[in-house]
């Protein structure tokens, strides 16, 4: 009998990630023996489980807020992606040596590629500046994308066209010229936290990052958030007649990516699609 390996998550607060029964089902259906279990990890306590990731039982982890950043100094290698992005998502223990990886960006575009759309030469809005935000123009800039981002705080939105610009066609778009950016482009993105909270459901203008009536004229509109699935940018996009994907995808292909750097094997993404939408299904989704 094969020893079963560790996976964690490292998050702070962690209580409802739907991660653990994606990744479990994903270890249950290839016959890998190994555990996936979400682990509450606060800020101080971060170098002591990256020093628990060296151990031989530990295959590897998952990495999120507010950890992303913080550990790529108690890593010992970092992947180009990860490096690229300035974040990482994913570490594998490589014989006690452990090297960060960030499969957000190629969750992403795997996501993107379901709906058909072709990243060359394509006109992107992206709205945010965050974690989220770094991944996806690291994604679309390496697949030959022309990315404008906008940004609540629009000197962030200035900072990261500038720190990008090496990797491709990137600017920034301040308020008043988003609206025609947008009108314009073939892909919208919202990569930032607007819409995911039903609590401030009263004042709708809260739950959206875009005024009512700003909407791309014919291109694909994508949200980053998967809770609730759908948001308000994708719940006017869809009356638009325009087509749209939630985040779910990109949780399922991240999720999918990470499998198989810890294992080295082929993920099998229609088992994690089942166990994450069962979950959705079963209106246990808070996070
Ligand atoms: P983050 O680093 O905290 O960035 C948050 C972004 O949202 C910033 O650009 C921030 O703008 C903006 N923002 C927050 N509140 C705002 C408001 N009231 N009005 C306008 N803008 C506001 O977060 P993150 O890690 O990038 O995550 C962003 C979103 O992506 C989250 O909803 C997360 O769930 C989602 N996500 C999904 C996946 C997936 O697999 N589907 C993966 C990663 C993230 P300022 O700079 O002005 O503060």
């Amino acid at each position: 009998m094969p020893q079963q390996r560790e996976l964690f998550l490292l998050a702070w607060p962690a209580g409802h990630s739907v991660s653990p029964i994606m990744q479990n089902a994903a270890c249950a259906a290839s016959g890998f023996p190994a555990r996936y279990s979400a682990w509450e990890v606060a800020p101080a306590e971060l170098g002591a489980a990256v020093r628990r990731l060296r151990d031989p039982d530990v295959l590897g982890a998952n990495v999120t807020i507010p950890h992303k950043q913080a550990v790529l100094p108690l890593l010992d290698e970092l992947t180009p992606a990860a490096h690229a992005i300035g974040a990482v998502n994913t570490i594998s223990n490589r014989s006690g040596r452990l090297q960060g990886d960030n499969t957000d960006a190629g969750g992403f575009l795997a996501a993107l590629a379901e709906t058909g759309f072709s990243p060359p030469g394509a006109q992107v809005v992206l709205l945010g500046a965050g974690g989220a935000a770094r991944a996806v123009l690291h994604a679309l800039l390496g697949s030959g994308a022309i990315v404008r981002v906008a940004n609540r705080t629009a000197g962030k939105a200035v900072q990261l066209a500038e720190e990008f610009s090496s990797a491709g066609p990137v600017s920034s778009v301040g308020s008043e010229e988003l609206p025609v950016a947008v009108a314009a482009c073939d892909l919208l993105i919202n990569s930032t936290s607007v819409g995911m909270t039903v609590a401030d459901a009263e004042d709708a203008e809260l739950r959206s990052p875009l005024p009512v009536g700003v909407m791309p004229r014919q291109g694909l509109v994508v949200d980053l958030i998967y809770r609730p699935p759908l948001t308000l940018l994708l719940e006017r996009a869809k009356a638009a007649g325009l087509p749209v994907q939630n985040g779910l995808p990109m949780l399922i292909h991240q999720g999918a990516q990470a499998f198989t750097i810890w294992t080295g094997r082929p993920a099998p993404v229609a088992v994690m699609r089942a166990a994450v939408e069962s979950v959705f299904a079963a209106g246990n989704c808070r996070e």
